[in-house]
């Protein structure tokens, strides 16, 4: 493939396959470790430390904790870590943690294409999202108000060291390996819907896409519209994973915007859409470098100031996965 031809949809597809594969990697790795520590098996398996993103609401205490007593959390380090990684990414590169990095973004972003080929998809109408965009801001209120403010740092503290918490990645890979009838049944209910409408969980559901989403507004880089060179033709909208009205915009300062410049790469007008950062125009691929290279930094400062890998010792994860798991 000439080099001319690499569309953001081409780009953005492989960093996510990427992603993907990687998480399903380090979910096996879990699982080996899994084993070990519940007495199924004897070869000790290390955890991988970066299923710890999967666990945001213990980061969010630990931020918490982090700012007022510059105490780093060494149960999750690697969770915290990609917390301000991810935190950053979006005020700097609006949610490029949603259109580059998530896996559960990019399943289901192949979940509207799907519903794209079948010709499901419909478009809601501003209102509807609007109301819709309701519950994802309640949960992080809710969130934000428990932890944020009403929890101490010493309750926070009690949490952080209770035993649910130092296995609390396996209690999230039993939660996909066994899942009950009432996930699976949740499950099937996001999947159909987000066959109608593009991404419904992300869009209406996820609080911790509306949190990067209040971070994005913050982003000095924006999708920009040249409305003198627009012909109206609707392509930008249509293909919008997160269903904004790009054609009636300027600058696209939406917090539901993850930067993912699907629409850039659908204009048919040669410049009518473009990246801009500080008022400059960017090439499209500066919102999934920018990312990545945060990720990376985030990633090396901590493994090599120590902020990275847990210093809890084997033993003691072995002895709360037995009395557990093994109850
Ligand atoms: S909205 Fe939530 S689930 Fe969707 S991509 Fe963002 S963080 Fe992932
Ligand atoms: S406005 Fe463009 S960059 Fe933003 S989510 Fe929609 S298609 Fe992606
Ligand atoms: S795809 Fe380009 S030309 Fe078509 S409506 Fe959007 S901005 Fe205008």
């Amino acid at each position: 493939m000439s080099l001319k031809r690499v569309t953001p949809h081409t780009i953005r597809r492989v960093v996510q396959c990427f992603f993907l594969f990687f998480c399903l990697f380090i979910g096996y790795r879990l699982f080996q470790h899994f084993l070990w520590a519940t007495g199924q098996s004897s070869v000790f398996i290390p955890k991988p430390p970066s299923v710890e993103a999967f666990l945001p609401i213990s980061a969010l205490m630990a931020a918490k904790r982090f700012i007022l007593t510059q105490k780093w959390d060494m149960i999750h380090p690697a969770g915290l870590t990609l917390f301000f990684a991810f935190i950053w990414m979006s005020l700097l590169f609006r949610k490029g943690f949603c259109g580059y990095i998530c896996p559960v973004g990019f399943v289901s972003n192949l979940v509207e294409q799907f519903g794209r080929k079948l010709k499901l998809q419909k478009e809601l109408p501003v209102k509807m999202e609007r109301i819709l965009s309701i519950p994802k801001y309640l949960l992080l209120a809710g969130f934000g108000y428990f932890i944020l403010i009403k929890m101490s740092t010493r309750q926070i503290e009690s949490f952080l060291t209770i035993p649910y918490n130092y296995v609390a990645d396996s209690k999230m890979l039993a939660f996909f390996t066994a899942p009950s009838i009432t996930t699976l049944l949740v499950l099937a209910v996001l999947t159909i819907l987000s066959l109608f409408i593009r991404n419904f969980w992300c869009r209406f559901l996820c609080p911790y896409g509306a949190l990067l989403g209040l971070c994005s507004a913050f982003s000095p880089t924006a999708i920009t519209r040249d409305a003198t060179s627009c012909i109206s033709c609707g392509k930008c909208r249509k293909i919008c994973p997160s269903a904004i009205h790009v054609d009636e915009r300027i600058s696209v300062h939406s917090p539901e915007c993850i930067g993912c410049t699907e629409c850039v790469g659908v204009c048919p007008v040669k410049g009518c859409l473009t990246v801009r950062a500080f008022n400059k125009r960017v090439p499209f691929t500066t919102i999934a470098i920018g990312s990545l290279c945060i990720l990376l930094t985030f990633y090396a400062v901590a493994v090599f100031t120590g902020h990275w890998y847990a210093d809890t010792p084997p033993q003691l994860i072995q002895k709360f996965h037995m009395m557990i798991f093994n109850r």
